[in-house]
């Protein structure tokens, strides 16, 4: 039985990072003329209405996404992303939030694909309704994970991977790390895109450490944090760990990170970092 739903969670400071970082490699890919596949493994309802019930009983996007859209001084890092928020909100208020398919949609090309996978019963149909009329998408209700295996390697030999699973059971946290040992070995030029919550920081340690003995080579971590480390208060923070970055990507958030930790921070509270967990 699956109980998270992401329209609890939509728009906030992790979805902000998540999604930066997203459109960042999407965007980077597209600097080739080759299409390239995008594969979302927790793919989600596509589309959140922020004022439905489930955003506006946390209103955790008033402290992620509606802080950032409408600044005047927004970094060009974020760009492919606020366009996204943009396309789907005409004029000044917040209506919707773009999911991580949503996103790939938008910023996606004609030739480029996408595959999209949800378990949910509620979010599958929602998703699918979504991508109804695009030519581009495949949509699966099943396992993410087992699409590491079943869409890997795409024909194009080219592809960005977004592994962003709910992390509610605690097995989840060794299941992404046999996941992209399987992709890796499928497909070991493609980017691995994998997004995690920092609630015990033991647990991401531990995380990292099974990664870093795959052998796998090129990984670098981004993290924000909005308040620090505690093991009492929930999500403290979350963080992208990405495999095979594009070569720009860790300037680029080393750029945007202090302005948007700042925006999306005004306590000041947490921090934020980028580094290699395995270098070239
Ligand atoms: N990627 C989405 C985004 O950024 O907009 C949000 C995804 S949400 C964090 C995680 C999703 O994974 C939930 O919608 C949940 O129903 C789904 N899910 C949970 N276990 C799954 C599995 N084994 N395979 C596919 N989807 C799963």
């Amino acid at each position: 039985m699956l109980s998270y739903r992401h329209s609890f969670h939509a728009g906030n400071h992790a979805d902000v990072l998540k999604h930066t970082v997203q459109s960042l490699i999407i965007t980077a890919l597209k600097e080739k003329d080759k299409p390239f596949l995008y594969l979302d493994t927790h793919a989600g309802a596509g589309r959140y209405q922020l004022s439905g019930e489930h955003a506006e009983r946390t209103g955790e996007y008033l402290e992620g996404i509606a802080r950032v859209w409408q600044q005047e001084d927004l970094p060009e890092e974020l760009a492919p992303y606020i366009s996204c928020v943009k396309a789907l909100n005409h004029g000044p208020t917040l209506r919707y939030y773009p999911g991580s398919p949503l996103i790939a949609r938008h910023l996606l090309r004609e030739d480029d694909k996408l595959e999209l996978t949800e378990l949910h019963s509620s979010d599958f149909p929602l998703l699918r309704s979504e991508f109804q009329k695009d030519s581009r998408a495949r949509l699966a209700r099943a396992d993410g994970y087992q699409q590491l295996k079943a869409k890997l390697p795409p024909p194009s030999r080219r592809g960005l991977i977004l592994i962003d699973p709910p992390y509610e059971m605690k097995s989840d946290y060794q299941a992404v790390v046999k996941g992209i040992q399987e992709g890796y070995r499928r497909f070991s030029t493609g980017v691995f895109a994998l997004w995690y919550p920092v609630v015990l920081r033991q647990q991401i340690k531990r995380m990292i450490h099974e990664l870093e003995a795959t052998g796998i080579r090129r990984i670098l971590q981004i993290e924000l944090a909005v308040r620090p480390d505690s093991d009492r208060f929930g999500m403290t923070g979350s963080g992208m760990i990405v495999i095979n970055p594009p070569w720009k990507l860790e300037q680029q958030m080393q750029n945007v990170l202090p302005w948007l930790h700042r925006v999306l921070v005004p306590a000041g509270t947490g921090h934020t970092s980028v580094n290699w967990i395995v270098p070239e």
